[in-house]
């Protein structure tokens, strides 16, 4: 069965069901489902996706609902208006919520949301207004046009019409540019800052996209329990969801309704089922979750989906970028121009000098060389360029402009790219997706146009570019292989022409012959050589002495944080300094 077959089957299953001879409670139970999974769908955005943990969803699902509740109630307002009110009092609170969170270090969200979470909980339930805790009643039904949704099958529809819709979206989202950038910022900042992504401003988007789906979900909750109160709303629920979506499989929008799905169906199985066997009452389920919830974790990390998918056959790629316009480039700086000025740039770690007071220039259409022993502080010195630390003095120029301050994806724009010593990748998603998360910068597409798929254009001529920079480097093969599954030299090969994607006007390459065999090499050298005709500049870490003297200009040494001597590759070859400094004797 293809995918696409698979989506269609579910598709005529789900708009068959109510018109079943099927009992009330089956309807009941996919409703409560279809209200679950939206929810759980932002959480897949977050937490699986960009790797942010929330357990204080319920609180947006409530904000949405009583927000619905209360001037339905109150005011007799039109459902169709109230979902947009709740939508913007949800989008500023998760905006200011995001915002003072989300700067902060990992750990800080979680306990962020817990805390927010229970507030709002006590909250509600303290606003006389809202009725305390036993909460607002007659929350009249959602009118579609003459239909009144006062049945559980007539609102089945428009709930799952909005979830099938609230996937589409999504998975559009995944697939796009601004969906890359969501996926890079899980595996910490530097990469995708290198990439010249707002990592803070990716997270934001996901938290509030993520408050926004739930919101949505507690605006449609309100209008079928015809009731609210705080409870389904509170810190329990919150932790719930997440069970869901780890269940079902955080990384996959289609793992939300299968975690919906099982919880809520085992949910109620156990509910009868436990007391019966334990005696007594009690909500034994939790326990049974606990349990569950470890299981998965130890022995199905990636949840169900993960498991159903990988029995349908994979998504081959369509290529339909190979006519698509080639992107602009940037204009490449004047022969000989210093692209690259560093003015006596200082590191220190506490004690520890890693970078004394180091000064090099780079001339455009030129390789400069930069070797030394192993700590010597060549890769402390590319994170002083790349904007990835700061250095502690000292300057460093860009095209006659300061850049050391710069955040790394300001220094990026302006035409430095880089890749790194160890991989930094993002193994689950493909060689090519990976590479075109380089040229970032050259498109503008954001969010709304990817879930319409209006940047299909753009997309196309990100997706060439990627390919030609993969060509370029050797890499044709493998296109649609994942990133995890390279050997590591082609991993390095992939990190440089993602960073050609860029295209830079200086690339930064460390150790990129690290793991590559005599032949790969080789053409990586012409690649350069040839990148160096077209004016690039580039500075190369590299321990292979034998590409370094062959393939550079000018070799800068260092030892010690300390810059050894400069010359060109048969000066430092023939210096004395440079022979103790490798081979440990005395000078
Ligand atoms: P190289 O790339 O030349 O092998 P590095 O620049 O990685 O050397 O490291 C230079 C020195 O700085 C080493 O002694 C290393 O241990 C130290 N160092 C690098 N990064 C850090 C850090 N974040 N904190 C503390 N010490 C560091
Ligand atoms: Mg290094």
């Amino acid at each position: 069965m293809t995918r696409t077959r698979f989506l269609l089957a579910f598709a005529i299953v789900l708009a068959a069901l109510p018109q079943l001879p099927v009992p009330e409670f089956w309807i009941t139970q996919a409703n409560y489902i279809g209200l679950y999974a939206l929810v759980v769908i932002g959480l897949v955005l977050l937490t699986g996706v960009a790797g942010l943990t929330s357990f204080g969803q319920a609180a947006f699902v409530g904000l949405g609902a009583y927000t619905a509740a209360y001037l339905a109630v109150t005011h007799g307002v039109s459902p169709w208006i109230t979902v947009w009110v709740g939508l913007v009092i949800t989008g500023v609170a998760a905006m200011l919520l995001g915002w003072v969170t989300l700067r902060m270090s990992g750990h800080y969200l979680p306990l962020a949301t817990i805390a927010w979470g229970l507030s709002l909980y006590y909250l509600l339930g303290n606003i006389d207004a809202l009725g305390k805790y036993d909460g607002l009643l007659g929350v009249p039904p959602i009118r579609f046009f003459a239909i009144e949704l006062n049945t559980g099958r007539s609102f089945f529809y428009l709930l799952w019409a909005l979830v099938v819709l609230a996937s589409i979206a999504v998975t559009h989202l995944l697939d796009s540019r601004t969906g890359r950038a969501l996926r890079a910022v899980r595996g910490g900042s530097t990469m995708a800052e290198a990439m010249g992504v707002d990592t803070f401003r990716v997270k934001v988007t996901a938290f509030v996209l993520a408050a926004l789906l739930a919101s949505v979900s507690g605006w449609l909750f309100a209008h079928f329990q015809r009731t609210v109160n705080p409870s389904p709303f509170g810190l329990k629920m919150g932790i719930e969801y997440l069970f869901m979506a780890v269940l079902g499989g955080v990384g996959h929008v289609w793992g939300a309704v299968v975690g919906a799905g099982m919880v809520k169906i085992l949910e109620d199985q156990l509910q009868v089922w436990l007391p019966r066997l334990l005696g007594g009452s009690g909500n034994y389920e939790i326990i049974v979750f606990g349990i569950v919830l470890v299981a998965v974790l130890q022995y199905a990390r990636d949840g169900l989906w993960a498991f159903v998918e990988s029995r349908l056959p994979r998504r081959e790629r369509v290529v339909d970028w190979a006519d698509a316009p080639a992107l602009p480039e940037r204009e490449r700086p004047p022969h000989g121009e210093v692209v690259l000025d560093v003015q006596a740039v200082r590191k220190q770690f506490g004690g520890l000098v890693a970078v004394n007071d180091v000064s090099f220039q780079v001339c455009a259409g030129e390789i400069l060389g930069l070797i030394g022993p192993n700590g010597a502080g060549k890769s402390t010195t590319f994170n002083l360029v790349t904007g990835v630390t700061a250095a502690t003095r000292g300057e460093v120029r860009f095209r006659g402009e300061r850049i050391s301050g710069l955040p790394s994806r300001e220094i990026a724009r302006r035409g430095v790219s880089r890749t790194f010593q160890h991989v930094k990748m993002i193994a689950g998603m493909t060689v090519l997706e990976n590479v075109a998360l380089g040229a970032h910068l050259r498109g503008r597409h954001g969010v709304a146009a990817a879930m319409l798929q209006l940047d299909r254009g753009e997309e196309r001529r990100l997706l060439r570019e990627a390919e030609r920079q993969l060509r370029r480097i050797g890499m044709a093969a493998h296109l649609h292989e994942l990133a995890g599954n390279l050997a590591l030299g082609s991993q390095r090969l992939m990190e440089i022409a993602r960073a050609l994607c860029a295209d830079p006007s200086l690339l930064l390459l460390d150790e990129p012959a690290a793991g590559l065999r005599h032949q790969e090499k080789r053409a990586l050298a012409d690649v350069l050589r040839q990148l160096r005709g077209e004016g690039l500049s580039i500075l190369l870490v590299e321990h292979d002495m034998d590409l370094v003297m062959g393939l550079t200009d000018r070799v800068v040494v260092m030892e010690f944080g300390t810059k050894l001597i400069e010359g060109t590759p048969e000066q430092v070859q023939a210096s004395p300094a440079v022979r103790a400094a490798y081979l440990g004797t005395e000078h």
